[in-house]
């Protein structure tokens, strides 16, 4: 395939999709840069599954222009198919086959045979670091492994981009992590542009690229760098001597018109920038066993921005 080079691998303008009367996407745009991990981030029910579905070519947009890869969406979409591996929510391999069954099934679809059959197996087996369950039937890999072997499965044609739909929905904390890590070590080791959605708002730290999308519409965009400075504010931690001086100072923050939350054996006062801490410090000194400045992390950025959590 003729390569051609961008700096967007990925570009949507103005997609809107439509179900009946619920409006899932409404005039969408972004882009995506080639060999970055890009997280599309939204609550259940946003539209980023419809988002990228039309991406992918599986479900026709109402409007809007989609190229990925240099390819046109509704004029090219085997090129794009070509282009793209994704990871669907819900699995393509067969429970009863082996790990290995199921990719060499699979890499016959795209037309591998042979040598280069078994090359592709074992590269996509490598990156996913599969060894070990290889020769188990799928149905009987635990969360995490599925995952991988899912993952491998998008990987045989050595597409361009991975899409990754909600990768990590599901898994407990442990396993998330090892899935992540497969997936950051393909984008940062083998050069692949990475679009995963998910609504795990601690996944989108280690993004290149966040879109934030809520009703159907982009609520933000930008590096998690640039939206944590935006919309999630640095929180100030005082730890006092003791009660009795957490008391007064909560009447001395009460009388200077500073407004803190209780946390626990701590008050905590939100700071618009870090270095707002310093006068209050200075007020609250005298009480003080000690303090924090703590930054905003990417579930107070949905919060900032959403003005709701995003696991409501
Ligand atoms: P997300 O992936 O962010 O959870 P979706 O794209 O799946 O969001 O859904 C966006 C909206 O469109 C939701 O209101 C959902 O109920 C609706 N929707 C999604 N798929 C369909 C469908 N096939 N038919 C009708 N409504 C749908």
């Amino acid at each position: 395939m003729e390569e051609k080079k961008s700096t967007k691998i990925i570009e949507v303008n103005h997609l809107s999709k439509s179900y009946g009367s619920v409006q899932a996407v409404k005039d969408i745009s972004f882009y995506v840069e080639p060999g970055k991990l890009f997280a599309f981030l939204g609550p259940n029910g946003a539209g980023k599954s419809t988002t990228i579905n039309a991406i992918c070519t599986f479900l026709k947009p109402d409007k809007g222009e989609v190229l990925v890869n240099g390819y046109k969406l509704g004029k090219q979409d085997g090129e794009i198919r070509d282009s793209i591996g994704v990871v669907f929510q819900e699995s393509l391999l067969d429970g009863l086959l082996t790990v290995e069954e199921n990719l060499k099934i699979r890499g016959s679809f795209y037309d591998l045979k042979g040598k280069e059959l078994k090359e592709a197996v074992k590269k996509a087996c490598e990156v996913t670091e599969m060894d070990s369950f290889l020769k188990r039937p799928y149905g009987k890999l635990s969360g995490g492994q599925r995952r991988r072997a899912d993952i491998a499965r998008a990987l045989l044609h050595t597409p361009k981009i991975l899409f990754l739909d909600e990768p990590t929905t599901g898994l407990d904390p442990q396993t998330r992590r090892n899935v992540w890590d497969t997936i950051k070590k393909l984008q940062k080791e083998q050069g692949m542009t990475v679009f995963l959605t998910t609504h795990y708002m601690e996944e989108a730290e280690d993004a290149d690229y966040c879109v934030v999308v809520d009703h159907g519409m982009v609520a933000a965009a930008g590096t998690p760098l640039d939206l944590k400075e935006k919309y999630a504010k640095d929180k100030l931690r005082l730890i006092c001597r003791s009660r009795e001086e957490q008391k007064k100072l909560e009447e001395l923050l009460a009388k200077e018109k500073i407004g803190f939350a209780k946390k626990g054996e701590q008050l905590e006062v939100d700071l618009q920038t870090t270095m707002e801490a310093l006068p209050v410090l200075k007020l609250a000194e005298p009480f003080l066993e000690g303090f924090t400045v703590a930054k905003g992390s990417m579930d107070d950025v949905f919060l900032g921005i959403t003005g709701k959590e995003i696991r409501e």
